[in-house]
């Protein structure tokens, strides 16, 4: 058959828009394929009432002023139009421990950051100090790999880099308690440990602190108009660049013989020949459900067997009749905590029954004050389980749980945060690790991707990005599952990230 296109990206989420435009833009001819009639995944809208929701999105990393941040530069190569809004403040923690318990608004800014510390625990300036250096070095580091697109020559990196990659092996709780960090600073530190899908105690040192800091040196970023408007503005240059994009069309089967990518079969049996494809499904997914068995290579089978699943995520919408003021809420971006022991708090996370006090809630209107009407207010709630909490629900009691989620969770919020909601809801949507699962179509309603515990961080990912990565000629894999990591902005430089290795691949005849 002819083959029509350079490259089919399956799955229009961030990682493959990102990929589509990328390729689009280096004059490839490209199909984006989306079983929605909407493109987006885990990024966009619901609208309810008087109230417009975000879906997801918190807070976007490595953003920066025009011409700063890694993601800030790609988005803005790509020619998006996006209305971006910077954040003043890093988070609000709310710990509601008994007897070590803290409610701490710290700001953005490394010397701001310090300055709050040493308010909230006095003599923590020194070690601080310390840390803030460390993770300048850290950004520097990453930087300059960046700028080899993660292929970098290896003597002079261990020559240059060698502190970097000596404390890549630390846990980051090991590092912070070697650095001095009094008790109470280090738990405060810590509050974005569930951004990262691994407690501290397992997750590298240099990969935490990459991201605290790129969000107090770059502040944290939301779109205007929620992260649709991204999400429109990629679309757009997709299309601008002379690519494809087909909705409601679900990839049924992905066409591998003899270890190379041949093709896809759609739902409606429609085959499209194609020997480069971009997965923005993971590959668990892919491997698991969508490539013939006797195709998929030894390796790759055991790679993903080897990875485990991040965490999945139980989502509460609510659009109240007061504002943020009227009610008294503080802070965009809130943690709660029952303890700050971050391990604890991963284990608690693995079931229903044990999860209690744990979630991040954000106030869109503490971002943007006119994002509903006047006179109301919305606020997203999170709650991550990190194993299969929703295994054992039946259809008979699907929404009893549900039910039950959102009254303990309103119940604590009001407790933690001394803020008073309950008779001010007028819009109130959920979405639980099920509806995740259908509508992106990750097991168990993934939503970040593999666990990057210390094998699997982002450095052995990035660093293995092109030469070790699956073995399947002509198929890659971008989104938040890629090398690097889950989120937002992982999902963008991933995806630009395999354009650029399936160019290679073509220029070099792969
Ligand atoms: C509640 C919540 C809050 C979050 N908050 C943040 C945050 O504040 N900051 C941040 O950086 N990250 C956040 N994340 C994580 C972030 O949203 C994800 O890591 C990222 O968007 C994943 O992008 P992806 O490229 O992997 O694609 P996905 O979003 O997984 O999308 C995959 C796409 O593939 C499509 N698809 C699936 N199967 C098929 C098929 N067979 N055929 C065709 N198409 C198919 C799906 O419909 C979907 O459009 C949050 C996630 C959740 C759920």
């Amino acid at each position: 058959m002819k083959k029509e296109y350079d490259v089919i990206v399956v799955g229009a989420g961030n990682g493959g828009l990102a990929a589509a435009a990328w390729m689009a833009k280096e004059g490839k001819r490209v199909l984006l394929l989306e079983k929605h009639n909407i493109p987006g995944g885990c990024a966009g809208s619901i609208v309810r009432g008087r109230f417009e929701f975000e879906l997801t999105l918190h807070e976007l990393c490595q953003m920066g002023p025009k011409g700063t941040g890694e993601v800030r530069k790609l988005l803005d190569e790509l020619g998006t139009d996006v209305e971006w809004v910077a954040m003043d403040e890093a988070f609000h923690t709310i710990n509601t421990h008994p007897t070590h318990g803290f409610d701490v608004e710290m700001p953005i800014g490394s010397k701001a950051f310090v300055d709050e510390m040493e308010k909230e625990v006095p003599g923590s300036r020194p070690a601080m100090e310390n840390l803030m250096e460390l993770n300048r070095m850290i950004a520097d580091a990453i930087e300059w790999l960046a700028s080899y697109q993660n292929d970098p020559p290896k003597a002079q990196m261990l020559v240059k880099w060698s502190d970097f990659m000596k404390m890549a092996a630390v846990p980051a709780d090991e590092m912070l308690k070697k650095l001095g960090l009094p008790d109470k600073a280090r738990e405060i530190y810590e509050s974005y440990w569930d951004y990262l899908s691994v407690d501290c105690t397992r997750v590298s040192f240099v990969v935490y602190s990459f991201m605290v800091y790129t969000y107090l040196t770059r502040k944290p970023y939301i779109a205007r108009k929620r992260s649709f408007e991204i999400v429109l503005a990629l679309e757009q240059r997709i299309r601008d660049f002379g690519g494809e994009i087909r909705y409601n069309t679900k990839v049924k089967r992905i066409d591998i013989k003899n270890n190379q990518a041949k093709g896809v079969e759609l739902t409606d049996g429609t085959y499209i020949p194609c020997d480069r494809i971009i997965s923005n499904i993971m590959p668990t997914v892919a491997f698991g459900k969508m490539i013939d068995p006797k195709e998929v290579p030894v390796r790759d089978r055991k790679l993903c067997n080897a990875r485990t699943l991040g965490p999945s995520g139980f989502v509460i919408y609510l659009g109240l009749d007061a504002s943020a003021d009227e009610l008294g809420i503080r802070g965009y971006d809130t943690f709660v905590r029952e303890t700050a022991d971050t391990h604890i708090l991963f284990e608690k996370c693995k079931t229903r029954a044990s999860h209690r006090k744990i979630f991040n809630y954000s106030c869109l209107n503490r971002a943007i004050s006119d994002a509903s009407p006047e006179g109301t207010c919305m606020i997203m709630f999170l709650l991550l389980y990190t194993e299969d909490a929703f295994a054992d629900v039946t259809e008979e009691n699907y929404f009893r749980i549900k039910d039950q989620i959102v009254e303990e969770t309103i119940d604590y919020f009001e407790e933690a945060a001394k803020v008073r909601i309950r008779d001010h809801i007028e819009e109130l949507v959920t979405a639980s690790p099920v509806t995740l699962a259908r509508y992106i179509g990750t097991p168990q309603g993934n939503c970040y991707g593999y666990a990057v515990p210390m094998w699997d961080g982002m450095l052995p990912r990035t660093m293995s990005g092109e030469k070790e990565d699956y073995t399947v000629k002509g198929l890659r894999f971008c989104g938040g599952h890629g090398t690097q990591m889950d989120g937002y902005s992982q999902a963008y430089l991933s995806g630009r990230e395999v354009a650029r290795y399936t160019l290679k691949d073509m220029k070099e005849g792969r």
